[in-house]
């Protein structure tokens, strides 16, 4: 069966792909061609198909499998066709979708809508984008994190609700290239500069507001920088409204989708504005089909992201 390379909307996908059959012959083709290769052994010199095109057996190590051992659907109980439109959900709307907006689109439990939506960031994240940023790169960091609905609630009770600390955050932006985010620990300079010095090839152009922390940055860049203190916000190409931007699009989604991320949660959540951000140019089928192709990034339990066995 070969895939379908372009599609528009979500009710062209579900369609097409209705049937547990369907959505593993399409993951099968993505990840392996025309030839399978047994997830156990790694050998594809004798792979079988049965009928219902879900099983395969090795002859090699005379073990089974569907395609979805080694990937992310591993384990999963959610049939194929969910998994489908919640990626489609996920790659294709321009601020994603809440667990509990995912839940009740597809008809599935919040809990379970809350472990997919990891396990694609975690898919998502690898391989990891990590070719260093270069031209012109404006540097700025922000605070994330908190919760609106948490504050009224800290008002009423004057007790501190999970999730209400906020975490600084770093962000990188290429003018008219890519963003990188980075979850930080404090803001002093050695934590700054070493984000930045792995971040962004030597020499660049780097911008940043006046904050004294980034002071090291000339060690390996043409630092400049706008005293925003001295309300010079602009001079010539000198500012930092690309970042400035980013940080509303990030708070916006932080905020309006998914209503706060705990410090825990909040790297996954910032890979993923980034890679909807970096990808922005992409058509909507690319997307999807990126998130296919690294659907065999590994699984991910729910044991292991919540520390719950
Ligand atoms: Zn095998």
């Amino acid at each position: 069966m070969k895939p379908i390379e372009d599609f528009d909307t979500l009710i062209d996908l579900l369609l097409t792909y209705n049937t547990e059959e369907k959505c593993s012959q399409y993951i099968a083709f993505k990840r392996w061609g025309e030839k399978p290769v047994c997830p156990h052994c790694d050998k594809d010199e004798k792979v079988y198909r049965f009928s219902d095109n879900i099983y395969f057996k090795c002859g090699v190590c005379r073990k089974k499998f569907t395609v979805r051992v080694g990937t992310i659907f591993q384990d999963s109980k959610i049939p194929l066709t969910k998994w489908f439109a919640a990626i489609y959900l996920f790659a294709c709307r321009s601020k994603g979708v809440s667990s509990n907006q995912l839940a009740k689109d597809i008809k599935i439990t919040q809990k379970s809508a809350w472990h997919m939506l990891h396990r694609l960031r975690f898919s998502m994240a690898h391989p990891k984008y990590d070719e260093p940023l270069s031209g012109i790169v404006e540097v700025d960091e922000t605070y994330v994190g908190g919760l609106d609905k948490n504050k009224h609630q800290q008002n009423k009770t004057g007790k501190q609700g999970r999730g209400t600390v906020k975490s600084p955050v770093l962000a990188m932006v290429q003018r008219g290239g890519k963003v990188k985010t980075v979850q930080l620990d404090n803001v002093k300079a050695h934590a700054l500069t070493t984000v930045v010095f792995n971040g962004v090839m030597a020499n660049s152009r780097v911008i940043t507001d006046s904050f004294n922390a980034y002071w090291m940055l000339r060690a390996k860049f043409k630092h400049e920088t706008v005293n925003h203190s001295k309300n010079e916000f602009v001079r010539g190409d000198v500012h930092t409204n690309s970042v400035e931007g980013y940080f509303s699009i990030l708070k916006r989604n932080i905020y309006g989708i998914y209503h706060f991320a705990s410090k825990k949660h909040l790297t996954p959540y910032l890979e993923e504005v980034a890679y909807r951000f970096n990808n922005r140019q992409l058509t909507k089928s690319e997307r999807f089909n990126m998130l296919i192709n690294q659907s065999d990034a590994g699984i991910l339990t729910y044991s292991e992201l919540t520390g719950v066995k």
